[in-house]
């Protein structure tokens, strides 16, 4: 399930920078895949696109925006539930040049 950011966020911006996908972005600001510009998910509020999110997946032993955010609002998101497989080719999908070992514990939060 990808990560979603709820509207507790105080637009602090610690996030942004720690997600190793750049699946964060700030409010207003469109965002990017292949290229291809898109809109905003949010005016308000910075927000995480679900097609760039690995629940960090293939990089950290957990999501990374969570582990900053000063007030807890960077949450796993119920609508979009996914499997460890799917996110973890999703990350290799963002990340075509990279070679990807084995899931761990330390690159998985599934693992622990
Ligand atoms: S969970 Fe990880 S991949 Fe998803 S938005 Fe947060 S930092 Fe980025
Ligand atoms: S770290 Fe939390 S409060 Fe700060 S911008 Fe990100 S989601 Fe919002």
């Amino acid at each position: 399930m990808a990560t979603m950011i709820t509207e507790e966020c105080i637009n602090c911006g610690a996030c942004e920078p720690e997600c190793p996908n750049i699946a964060i972005y700030a409010p207003g600001v469109p965002w990017e895949l292949n290229g291809e510009k898109h809109d905003p998910l949010s005016n308000d509020f910075y927000y995480i696109v679900p097609e760039k999110c690995t629940e960090c997946v293939g990089h950290f032993e957990r999501e990374q925006c969570a582990a900053v955010c000063p007030v807890d609002c960077c949450v796993p998101d119920p609508q979009r539930v996914e499997t460890e497989e799917e996110l973890f080719q999703r990350a290799k999908a963002l990340h075509p040049g990279k070679e990807f070992a084995e899931l761990t514990p330390e690159t998985s939060h599934f693992r622990k």
